[in-house]
């Protein structure tokens, strides 16, 4: 949370923040955007590398088909219109780990614009515009610390250079950190589902810079903003946008300006840090990338590409809702990740009655994967399995107690649902002389509960039910008992 500011509500209350998003994600080709060098992650230092990736001077980049597929159809999936012809562009700075001294990028004809997707938001949903989505090259890696000589150098691993990247850049649409947070959700998920990247934040394949700034409420210029760079979880991002807004409200509250500048998050101390002033485009000198072609993307690969979109959360949730009859809220829970959906599906389709099975795997599954810190990939129970219980509760052959004592010794020896019900299931009474037995008993024991349930009170049923159930442990078919109890209470024999 914000600490060490002191803005009260009511002072918080006088402004309102603006906050546009920067997000880079790292595509899943197996080879760099310009050269044929691998992009496997952990290899030995500066051991993915050739010429081009090293900026040697004479080196010529080509670019990487897949690549431009990928950032095509990511651009679909956030509704953005691609350009016919996009133009790579030099994006000229100096850091170490950069030996070219520019970046291949884009600039103003970037691969696609206009995009937008709506975020949930109180109920309620919120379009959140893209201005643009470009793809560019990743720059190296400078090793500060980790190496038996880091008190004395500074070390360069090259083989991140040249990785293909696109960047979606957010229209300032945001007025909180939680709607932040909301879009920078929602966008990893699209974009897992497109497959066209992993988003692994550890790895660095989704890295993201915050644009904040705060203005009077009502008035309609921005305030001046700043840029929070390098912060490696979507929490800490919510964190230091929340610290920035308090930060920049007191600087103005007490008479001071906003400087536009470069902020790192420190996520230990829980605030922002001035790094440096913010450059202007024009300080990178972007200019037409002379080695490299404009870049045409047809309306025929454009169709071509649109094939391989699959559909996508929101969508998939709206339908799962209509095809299945479960929440928004169950709908929510369990698309979740794109595989936890596959599979619910499959069993739903395969159930009879696809609301018990989103109940079960909410609360019977996903409880029991969540206490063993297990994914969903590592449940004991397959779909399959849930499916099955679900069907068997369904038809009243089982008891929902008896299912979660199945769920237990199916957890407990990391064993399918099938076969823990083979070996365990219960031995039906089936013989209803047996069963008549136990009624007659249950009636003798509560004349009271007979009395009412003949002057009337038929909901007494469940009660009676249930002590039939508890006196046969559970094994007798509950809607036979049903059946039976009816008749017996009603003639009072
Ligand atoms: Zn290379």
């Amino acid at each position: 949370m914000a600490s060490g500011t002191h803005v009260s509500a009511a002072v918080r209350e006088k402004y309102e923040p603006v906050i546009g998003l920067e997000v880079h994600v790292q595509l899943l080709t197996a080879t760099k955007i310009f050269c044929g060098c691998s992009t496997h992650f952990g290899a030995p230092p500066n051991s993915n590398v050739c010429p081009v990736c090293l900026g040697l001077p004479g080196a010529l980049p080509v670019l990487n088909r897949r690549a431009v597929e990928f950032a095509v159809l990511a651009a679909q999936a956030l509704n953005c219109q691609v350009r016919e012809t996009s133009i790579f562009a030099r994006k000229n700075y100096f850091y170490p780990d950069l030996p070219k001294g520019y970046q291949i990028s884009q600039f103003d004809k970037s691969l696609a614009e206009h995009g937008h997707i709506q975020i949930a938001l109180n109920g309620g949903k919120k379009k959140i515009g893209i201005t643009r989505l470009h793809m560019e090259e990743d720059a190296g890696k400078s090793i500060h610390d980790g190496l038996a000589d880091s008190n004395a150098y500074t070390s360069i691993d090259l083989n991140r250079s040249g990785t293909p990247l696109i960047e979606i850049v957010s229209e300032p649409d945001m007025r909180s950190a939680d709607e932040a947070y909301a879009y920078l959700t929602l966008m990893k998920e699209i974009i897992l589902y497109t497959g066209v990247s992993d988003c692994n934040m550890e790895e660095g394949s989704l890295r993201c810079d915050a644009n904040v700034s705060v203005r009077p409420r009502g008035q309609e210029k921005f305030g001046t903003k700043t840029e929070i760079k390098n912060v490696n979880s979507f929490r800490f991002i919510r964190d230091a946008i929340e610290y920035e807004i308090d930060r920049q409200i007191e600087v103005i509250e007490s008479g001071g300006k906003i400087q536009q500048e470069t902020r790192l998050y420190n996520s230990s101390e829980g605030r922002t840090y001035s790094m440096r002033s913010k450059e202007q485009a024009h300080d990178y000198r972007y200019f037409p990338e002379p080695d490299l072609l404009p870049l045409v993307v047809d309306a025929n690969s454009l169709a071509a590409i649109r094939k391989n979109l699959p559909e996508l959360p929101e969508a998939r949730r709206q339908r799962m809702v209509a095809e299945y009859g479960i929440t928004d809220y169950d709908a929510q829970v369990l698309t979740a990740s794109k595989r936890l959906a596959d599979q619910f599906e499959d069993a739903a389709r395969a159930a009879k009655n696809p609301k018990r099975v989103a109940n079960l795997v909410q609360s019977e599954l996903m409880g029991r994967l969540k206490a063993r810190g297990l994914e969903i990939d590592q449940s004991p129970i397959s779909m399959k399995g849930v499916a099955m219980s679900a069907d068997l509760v369904e038809s009243g052959a089982i008891s929902s107690k008896i299912l979660k004592d199945l769920y237990d010794k199916a957890f407990a020896g990391g064993e399918d649902f099938a076969a823990v019900y083979e070996r365990e299931k219960p031995q039906q009474i089936t013989d209803t002389s047996e069963i008549e037995k136990i009624i007659d008993e249950v009636i003798a024991r509560n004349p009271k509960q007979v009395e009412q349930y003949r002057a009337g009170k038929t909901t007494i049923l469940g009660f009676f039910v249930g002590q039939v159930m508890k006196a046969t442990k559970g094994q007798a078919k509950p809607e036979l008992v049903n059946e039976m109890l009816k008749k017996h209470l009603a003639t009072g024999s």
